[in-house]
């Protein structure tokens, strides 16, 4: 099957199909304790060192709510902007597994806490809505370990009881890079609230992701199957890619979709049935009689948005109002609020225009290549306004500060301590300059009549030359200018 490269349908020799994805993003609540215990939620810790009695579910036991979670899903519901819940319901969701103590989750299924709600996406064919279904709370199951021993399973209950959001979208996504950068885009408006630190490789955030096909055109939607638990966003673009051609494959071939439950195998890049509609777990949900129905008030969701910091799609709009950026150099630069806030630091007192650029083009090349959050980067944002103001004042040219620049790197200097002992001070002496090229002129004699004769071309060798003769430092439009007027 070719895939287009110019829209999103799958286009096979029979037809051509549009693929449907709807989402359930798991985020872990950024929260000291868990949900309904005191314990700690810290990452890493000693297997079953963070297990209070509530967690691992003795008799007797009561779950007390956890209010500052309550507080994180009403901020990332204002952040999804949709509506807060003034009432909603925790129920028990029951089934049976090892890492289960209780034989029931606590989560919220008929009132959950957050209703729809939308989050905009900047796609390279412009921007498109996604609606957000609900966001619901639940607590996090333990691990169950396998590897460890060939006859043994292990339980590892510090996750027990760890809260969760469970964001779940309308089936409004279209394609693997429509999915990139809707996780990608939630990801960065719950780091920014500081409500899910969003680190896949801990789980952090994983998703459930469901899939269907229709034939292009078709209204009504093709039956769903749900991949299971996916933790990188590569491996949602493939097993989305890998599931959709198995679902066309099927289709074309005059069978059905059976509605159920996959899993992505990623060696073989394919999924593969885990259950299907009939095998599906009926879980019995009912109202948690352990626990009330949670009432908010108002003023409680106001003081929230009161103190919510400037979320991602506002700043993009303020940098380019304010900085007259591209949206795209909007987008790159707010994508981590750790990004933005170098940007506008650096931009206090040096060119807009150049300290983007350095920023998005060698700065990002450097962070990337030595695998660097910009908060850790060998380069400050005060060096690199220093950096760009030498460009600016004519002190160095763009060529010689990428030199510098490679030496701030490495050292963490200052670019003008670098320039001074380096001795790369731009040559902006015109006299200096007269004397070295009229050498080069002397030097290349027959290339002047040449050039004189009309091949004009070798003006860009008499350049090179003349920056030879500098060692790269002569001030570029100077030697443009004298080089002129001397082959006059
Ligand atoms: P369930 O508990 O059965 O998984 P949910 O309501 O929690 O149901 O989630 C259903 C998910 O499936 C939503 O993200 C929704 O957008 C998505 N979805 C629903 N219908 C389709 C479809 N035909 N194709 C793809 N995704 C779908
Ligand atoms: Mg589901």
């Amino acid at each position: 099957m070719e895939k287009d490269k110019f829209d999103y349908y799958i286009k096979t020799e029979k037809s051509s199909w549009e693929v449907v994805i709807g989402l359930e993003v798991h985020a872990q609540v950024i929260s000291n304790s868990k949900l309904f215990s005191g314990s700690s939620t810290k990452f890493g810790s000693e297997p079953n060192s963070q297990v209070s009695l509530v967690d691992s579910a003795f008799p007797g036991m009561l779950p007390v709510i956890n209010q500052f979670c309550i507080e994180q899903a009403v901020k990332t519901g204002l952040g999804l902007n949709a509506k807060i819940n003034l009432f909603s319901v925790f129920d028990r969701k029951n089934y049976f597994y090892a890492d289960l103590p209780a034989g029931y989750q606590i989560s919220q299924y008929k009132n959950p806490i957050v209703g729809e709600g939308e989050v905009t996406l900047d796609m390279p064919y412009g921007s498109k809505k996604i609606g957000i279904e609900r966001l619901h709370l639940e607590q996090d199951a333990g691990k169950s370990i396998h590897d460890l021993s060939p006859d043994h399973t292990f339980v590892d209950l510090n996750r027990s009881g760890v809260a969760l959001m469970e964001i779940v979208s309308k089936p409004d996504l279209r394609s693997p890079s429509e999915v990139n950068s809707y996780v990608k885009k939630l990801r960065t408006i719950m780091r920014y609230l500081g409500t899910c630190d969003g680190n896949m490789q801990e789980g952090s955030l994983r998703a459930d992701v469901n899939v269907s096909v229709r034939k292009k055109g078709e209204k009504k939607f093709g039956t769903r199957c749900e991949i299971k638990n996916v933790n990188s966003i590569k491996f949602m673009e493939m097993a989305i890619d890998s599931e959709a051609k198995r679902q066309i494959e099927l289709l074309e071939s005059g069978k059905s979709i059976e509605q159920e439950t996959r899993l992505f195998d990623t060696k073989n890049n394919e999924t593969r049935s885990m259950r299907s509609k009939e095998e599906a777990h009926d879980y019995r949900y009912f109202p948690d009689p352990d626990l009330l129905p949670l009432e908010i008030k108002q003023s409680f969701i106001d003081s929230i948005k009161k103190k919510l910091p400037e979320l991602p799609d506002e700043k993009k709009d303020r940098f380019i109002k304010k900085f007259k950026l591209t949206p795209y150099e909007a987008n790159v630069l707010v994508s981590e609020v750790d990004i933005s806030k170098y940007f506008e630091d650096v931009i206090k007192n040096s060119d807009i225009k150049l300290a983007k650029n350095w920023i998005i083009v060698e700065l990002f090349a450097v962070l990337n290549k030595k695998n660097l959050n910009i908060s850790k980067s060998p380069v400050s944002p005060k060096n690199l306004a220093s950096l760009i103001n030498t460009i600016s004042s004519g002190e160095i040219s763009g060529k010689i500060a990428k030199k510098v620049f490679e030496i701030m790197v490495e050292t963490g200097d200052e670019p003008k301590k670098i320039i001074k002992e380096k001795g790369l001070k731009q040559q902006s002496d015109p006299k200096e300059l007269e004397k070295i090229i009229v050498k080069v002129l002397e030097k290349n004699l027959d290339k002047v009549s040449e050039y004189k004769s009309g091949k004009v071309k070798l003006f860009g060798f008499f350049v090179g030359e003349v920056m030879k003769a500098t060692s790269g430092k002569g001030n570029p439009k100077l030697v443009n200018d004298i080089l002129k007027e001397k082959l006059k």
